[in-house]
């Protein structure tokens, strides 16, 4: 039966949370008129949190959980729950009791309220180390630009998003953390919302500072590169790959030439400069032709294209859009729209958002 609302929680040795989390869960959406579920992703925990997940699911019936053999990581454990979803819209959260459940249904009206594709958490009252706060502000400031979505809290794992744009893509690596910024690449409407932030209460963090910052910058490059340059790596490969080939051929001729006239060059700096610019040259130039053959090899086999078409104008029916929820926590005040949406103009029928044509469908195969 198709539910209103997934919660997918990836969870990684946190057995002393895990009562509490169900027990927050469940009151704060028992009060609203969602039908809901929460996937619990157990990350292949070394303590007792598989086991407990199994015992609570007497005491929840909307708890699915799920076990992954090893510890894939939080990327991972969140693909799982997204594939094994079964809501109109899906909320994220962490494990440890940080993010408050209480937030959700205020995230679901904001939803709403803007027709936005992705409602993103901004702990604006965050109780990490101070050094913690520092790298995180750092990152958000670097990711809103290098990519169109500038959020103040990129990392914040409470975020809610339209099971539609989820289905386009999927994330590999540690790029949960830039979801909204990959989804933007299918022009989805990000929107940012404060949010409730609690100091960590049982365990501890499973990610050291220094180790986190240096695959942040990594997967910062990565997201970069994804964004502009996956449908075209001849063009960011070819492009520095002339920037090295042109100045090099240029100093070879200039040493070839006084070299014709009698003068000695087998000494001298440039010759290797020019001889190392032309060698990077056509290895990059090469990476660029491997690359677009791998790009066709990545869209052809099954029928992925490389754009994704909406269902119909932005602006959904009534009727067809996620409820709003009983409560009117309506704190929804700091909202602040920011990512574009340039393929509303591309729409091409109008529909009832919630009913895609065959056509669509497979335009939208996931990737
Ligand atoms: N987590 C996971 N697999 C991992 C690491 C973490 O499923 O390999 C889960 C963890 O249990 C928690 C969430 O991801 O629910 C966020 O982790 P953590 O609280 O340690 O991160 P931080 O708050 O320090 O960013
Ligand atoms: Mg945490």
């Amino acid at each position: 039966m198709s539910k209103d609302i997934s919660i997918i929680v990836p969870i990684y040795n946190e057995e002393e949370s895990l009562p509490h989390l169900l027990k927050r869960v469940s009151e704060a959406m028992r009060a609203t008129d969602f039908k809901w579920e929460i996937i619990c992703v157990d990350d292949g925990s070394s303590d007792r949190s598989a086991e407990m997940l199994e015992e609570l699911k007497a005491d929840y019936p909307e708890l699915k959980p799920l076990y992954q053999r090893r510890n894939y990581g939080q990327t991972a454990a969140m693909q799982a729950g997204f594939d094994h979803a079964e809501g109109d819209v899906f909320v994220t959260m962490d494990g440890d009791l940080q993010n408050d459940p209480a937030d959700i249904p205020m995230m679901m009206e904001l939803m709403e309220k803007e027709q936005a594709d992705i409602v993103s958490g901004w702990r604006k009252k965050r109780k990490d180390d101070d050094f913690r706060n520092f790298l995180s502000r750092t990152a958000n400031k670097l990711v809103s630009k290098m990519t169109e979505v500038s959020l103040h809290d990129t990392g914040c794992s409470l975020k809610a998003y339209r099971k539609e744009v989820m289905e386009n893509m999927r994330i590999y690596g540690e790029l949960h953390r830039f979801i909204p910024a990959v989804v933007s690449q299918f022009g989805a409407k990000v929107v940012e919302v404060e949010v409730q932030h609690h100091a960590r209460a049982y365990g501890s963090s499973k990610y050291g500072n220094i180790g986190r910052m240096f695959r942040v910058v990594l997967d910062l490059i990565l997201l970069k590169f994804l964004l502009r340059y996956i449908n075209r790596p001849m063009h960011a490969f070819g492009m520095t790959g002339l920037a090295c080939l042109v100045p090099g051929g240029l100093l070879m001729s200039y040493l070839f030439l006084i070299k014709i006239f009698g003068a000695d060059i087998g000494h001298r700096p440039l010759l290797f400069l020019s001889v190392m610019l032309i060698l990077m040259g056509v290895q990059l130039i090469g990476m660029g032709v491997l690359g677009e053959l791998l790009v066709r090899i990545y869209h052809e086999p099954e029928g992925r294209r490389q754009y994704v078409l909406r269902d119909g104008p932005r602006l959904r029916k009534k009727e067809t859009a996620v409820k709003s929820s009983k409560s009117s926590a309506s704190k929804a005040a700091t909202a602040k729209a920011s990512a574009k949406k340039p393929a509303a103009k591309k729409a091409t029928a109008k529909k009832p958002a919630t009913k895609k044509s065959a056509a669509q469908k497979s335009t939208a195969k996931k990737s």
